[in-house]
């Protein structure tokens, strides 16, 4: 099934072939949510065509989009289909079927990243054994078949232990604490047993979140974007402050652990490397998301090229952009349903009214067919003149709202 708008396939249309857009390359992205609305907002702007797959009819991207796939980006038939309609094939999810991108890129089609990045991302143990045998300071960590092993890794590493599933993670729904031996169990159980593939961490006792987004060009060629602190809520992103208040030291390590980290990884595209800055000053890699992510939303307004915009540059063979911010600061809050149905929908617009009167707001919605607590319904980010200021308006903006800020 394929929505009203869905392109033809590209041989056939002549349009597409005489198309002179920044690039004639249809790019085929797997998944729909608001990460791939944001990438086609990025791609109007240049007239590239951005094809989405994803099971939702209305899906946040679909009404954005050149054309909308509607179904499975999990399932090999629907992927192979997909592909021969798009010039390049991207992601912004990580979850999806891997095994097929192998297979497609055997056969010549162009995945970025590649597919040998998604399959060590999208299982998060391997993605620390990954990172670890390229001499990236992480947590310690190890695998977990079963109680025994559970206590074990509580004996070794101490309490509390963050237990982990290592596939189909995401908003911190795949984590669970256990603070002594005795919640172990229970921990597990919240996962869904170990017959889902767990893991467990060493607790970082961080005293920042820190995020930084790398861009890799088709050429190799690698920028930074500033580093940035991430302020999570029930292990949900939830405040992003760019850039990061940290010595110029912390600043030049967490650069280089994401830099080496992505060097790592094959293939061109945004990476989001997410890192944990502890009391003595290390720096420790928490996990790379291989696409667009929630720590660089902010780019949009604050820096001269958003991290939409360059993942699209870097997928199709464009040069990079600047990274660098065009605004001395800058914050993005994240509007998270805060009720169900209409009582979320309710709070969220009283939220969006009063930062609609705030001075360098800009309100991003994302149009999700549904509110659903703690989901991700759209974002606001701030711009201006100092940190402090924005903090201020923050205030206000939330003032109204049944929690606070910090
Ligand atoms: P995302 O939505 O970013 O993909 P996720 O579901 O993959 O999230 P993680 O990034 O593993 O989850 O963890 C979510 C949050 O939980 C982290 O941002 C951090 O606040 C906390 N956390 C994760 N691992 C640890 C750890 N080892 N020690 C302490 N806190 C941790
Ligand atoms: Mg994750
Ligand atoms: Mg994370």
């Amino acid at each position: 099934p394929c929505s009203s708008h869905e392109a033809s396939p590209i041989s056939e249309n002549n349009e597409n072939k005489h198309a002179h857009g920044v690039s004639e390359k249809i790019v085929g992205v797997l998944g729909g949510g608001q990460l791939g609305r944001m990438l086609c907002q990025a791609a109007s702007q240049m007239a590239i065509k951005v094809m989405i797959l994803d099971p939702s009819k209305n899906c946040s991207a679909s009404s954005l989009s050149y054309g909308h796939m509607v179904d499975s980006f999990d399932d090999s038939a629907t992927v192979e289909e997909f592909a021969k309609r798009c010039g390049v094939l991207t992601v912004e999810i990580e979850h999806v079927d891997v095994e097929t991108l192998e297979k497609l890129e055997k056969q010549g089609v162009d995945c970025q990243p590649k597919a040998s990045t998604i399959r060590i991302i999208q299982d998060k143990y391997m993605q620390k054994v990954h990172f670890s045998h390229h001499g990236i300071p992480l947590p310690e960590f190890m695998e977990i078949g079963d109680i025994e092993g559970a206590r074990r890794a509580g004996e070794l590493f101490g309490y509390p232990l963050m237990i982990k599933s290592k596939r189909l993670a995401y908003d911190g729904r795949g984590n669970a604490v256990a603070n002594n031996q005795d919640e172990l169990s229970s921990a597990v159980m919240a996962l869904g047993g170990f017959s889902r593939g767990l893991y467990v961490e060493k607790w970082a006792p961080f005293v920042k979140e820190l995020a930084v987004i790398v861009a890799r060009g088709k050429d190799g060629s690698m920028v930074c974007y500033p580093v940035v602190e991430t302020i999570h809520r029930d292990n949900i992103c939830h405040i992003v402050k760019a850039p990061a208040d940290v010595p110029w030291k912390i600043n030049k390590l967490a650069t280089d652990v994401a830099q080496k980290a992505v060097g790592s990884l094959e293939g061109a595209g945004v990476f989001a490397v997410e890192l944990f800055l502890t009391e003595d000053s290390q720096i420790l890699l928490n996990e790379v998301a291989p696409r667009p992510h929630n720590s660089g939303h902010q780019t949009i307004e604050c820096c001269y090229t958003s991290q939409f915009e360059q993942h699209l540059r870097a997928v199709v063979g464009l040069p990079l952009g600047d990274p660098s911010m065009r605004t001395p600061a800058s914050i993005m809050y994240n509007i998270l349903g805060e009720d169900d149905g209409e009582a979320g929908f309710k709070l969220a617009h009283q939220l969006i009214a009063r930062a609609m009167c705030t001075p360098g707001a800009s309100i991003h919605w994302y149009d999700k067919p549904e509110m659903r607590k703690q989901r991700k319904m759209g974002h606001i980010t701030l711009v201006g003149r100092s940190m402090g200021v924005l903090e201020q308006r923050l205030h206000s903006i939330l003032s109204e709202q049944s929690h606070q800020v910090d």
